[in-house]
């Protein structure tokens, strides 16, 4: 087991590469054969699912397209505070079948919305293809699609995934060590 220090906190492997690709495989291989005559677009939520991604469509083996969409955090005026903001989405989705990729979904507040934003440009169907979830901490109704690994309340990072910024390189997840 390695232990890495980021910044105050203290991590430990988790999940190894060699996992991560058998269920990201996994889900490919769901994928292209669910949506092999659909043509889907799979919108990449940056920063976190960029190496998801990256393995995932490798592995996917269906026509279809990629494109990145970032949400981006400002407090929001309205009364539930903060709002995410849908950037960079330049395609028309209408009558498309769209894969979300998403690093993680925790209480799924973020995924909702999303789900909210891209409903409003009438695609055909949106599914979602989430790396993790923590089952314990989701408080929405969400239809997740595709699951990679449904993993404990801890915090992680590696993988694509960050604390404060750093530790997105890692190729293993890693837990909190204390
Ligand atoms: P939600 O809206 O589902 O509560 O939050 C989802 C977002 O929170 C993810 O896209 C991710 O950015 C962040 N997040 C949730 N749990 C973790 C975690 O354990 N580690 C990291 N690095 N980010 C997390």
């Amino acid at each position: 087991m390695e232990v890495i220090q980021i910044k105050d906190k203290r991590f430990r492997t988790f999940i190894p590469e060699a996992d991560i690709l058998k269920e990201v495989s996994r889900v490919a291989r769901e994928i292209s054969r669910d949506l092999k005559d659909e043509r889907p677009l799979f919108l990449s939520v940056l920063n976190g699912a960029f190496m998801f991604t990256a393995d995932l469509m490798k592995r996917v083996d269906i026509p279809c397209e990629v494109s990145f969409v970032r949400l981006s955090s400002y407090e929001g005026t309205s009364s539930t505070g903060k709002v995410k903001e849908l950037v960079g989405l330049s395609e028309d989705i209408s009558g498309r079948t769209v894969v979300i990729v998403e690093d993680i979904v925790d209480t799924g507040l973020t995924m909702r919305q999303l789900v909210g934003t891209l409903q409003a440009r009438n695609p055909k169907d949106i599914r979602i293809a989430t790396l993790l979830v923590k089952p314990d901490k989701l408080q929405v109704e969400l239809k997740l699609d595709y699951v990679a690994m449904r993993i404990p309340n801890d915090f992680i990072v590696g993988y694509g995934l960050d604390y404060d910024g750093l530790g997105r390189n890692y190729r293993d997840i890693y837990t909190i060590a204390e």
